[in-house]
Formats: C-alpha cells, structure tokens, sequence
C-alpha cells in the first residue's frame, strides 16, 4: 500500500472530489490542492456555498427542476407562456436551452429517458406529471426536446402515444445539419433526418 501523504480530511476531499462529473483521481488531487491553497479566498466561500445549497435545494413538485423553492422560479415566471411545454431529460437540458434563448416557455424535466435494457420503465421518470399538467388544460404545445438517442426517441413516442386523444399540439427538435456543420463530415443517419426534415427556404 502507498504511504499517505496527507491526513484523513484531506484524502476525503480528495475522494469526494473524484466522484464529481469531470473529474478523476487526479483532477481532484488538483482541485484539492488548489482549494487548499487557495483556503480563504475558495475553500472557506465554497464550503458555505455547498452547505447552503445542501439546506436550499428543492425539486420542483410542478415541473422537477431544481430551485431553492417549489414551485421553481420557471414555474411561476409570468412572462414566460405557460401553454408551451418544453420536455427535457434532464435539468442540464434546461440550462442548455436557457442559454440558446431562444424560446420563452415552461419545462417539464423528466429525469431520464425510457431505458427497458437498464430497467428504466415509465414510474421512473416524471412522466406521469407530465400527463397530469397536460390533461389538465391551457396546455397549447408540447415540445419534446430529448436527446436524439434510440432511448430519446422512444421517451418521446411513449410520451405521444399516452397523450393521443388530447388537444394538444405534440412538436419534437428538428435532427439535421448543425449550425456551422460541413455536409461532408456527418454521418448518414444525420443527413438523412436533414433531408426528411428540409424546411422551404
Ligand atoms: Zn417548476
């Protein structure tokens, strides 16, 4: 066994630091030794940054995005137009499309997608809130905005096939060309779904 080179608390940060997204072993031996050089200016602000999140962090009831209150900020934004549902997969996806700005409406995360082959079935993911807010009106549009993966895809045609019959209007993202993107370089799984989805210039 390697000799220790720190103490207990230190070789915990360590390895709590390894189990964040991003970072390995080694880059949380970096982020720790940086913390802990940096003891005033970051270690001490992060800390009361993560215990007041630890106390803070609600999911949302309505939507399941996380807030420090329920229902979320998005939620009870009157400026955004409540009628328009944005389906995501995950809050990640939220912030995402936040950031492209290009919609001003409400979500709906589900926290994953339809997986059978990892035992993922529809009571995993908040899919029958979805429904709820739905059947419950003054819903105009739903845009399902998966990931454009085979279980993506399948959330997003389980979820269309449970809302069959109500008056809603079912909208997914468009597949094709990515902005800046060279015809030669995509695959043809790509170029075929922009071919299918060509828009009238
Ligand atoms: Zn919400």
């Amino acid at each position: 066994m390697a000799k220790r080179v720190t103490g207990p608390e230190i070789e915990k940060l360590i390895q709590l630091l390894a189990k964040v997204p991003g970072l390995g072993p080694r880059s949380a031996r970096r982020a720790a030794l940086h913390l802990i050089k940096k003891k005033d200016q970051l270690l001490g602000p992060l800390s009361n940054a993560m215990g007041e999140a630890y106390d803070k962090v609600k999911i949302c009831s309505h939507c399941g995005n996380v807030d420090t209150v329920d229902p979320c900020t998005v939620c009870t934004d009157e400026r955004r137009d409540q009628s328009v549902i944005i389906v995501v997969e995950d809050v990640s996806d939220l912030w995402a499309l936040e950031r492209a700005g290009a919609l001003n409406a409400a979500y709906h995360v589900l926290g994953g997608t339809l997986s059978p082959l990892d035992g993922v079935g529809p009571d995993d993911l908040n899919i029958r809130g979805l429904i709820e807010r739905v059947t419950a009106g003054g819903i105009r549009e739903l845009i399902i905005a998966v990931n454009a993966t085979v279980e993506g895809q399948t959330t997003a045609h389980y979820i269309t096939d449970q809302l069959s019959g109500l008056d809603v209007k079912i909208t997914r993202l468009a597949h094709g060309v990515p902005v800046g993107g060279e015809l030669d370089y995509l695959d043809e799984g790509t170029l075929q779904a922009a071919l299918r989805a060509r828009t009238a210039i």
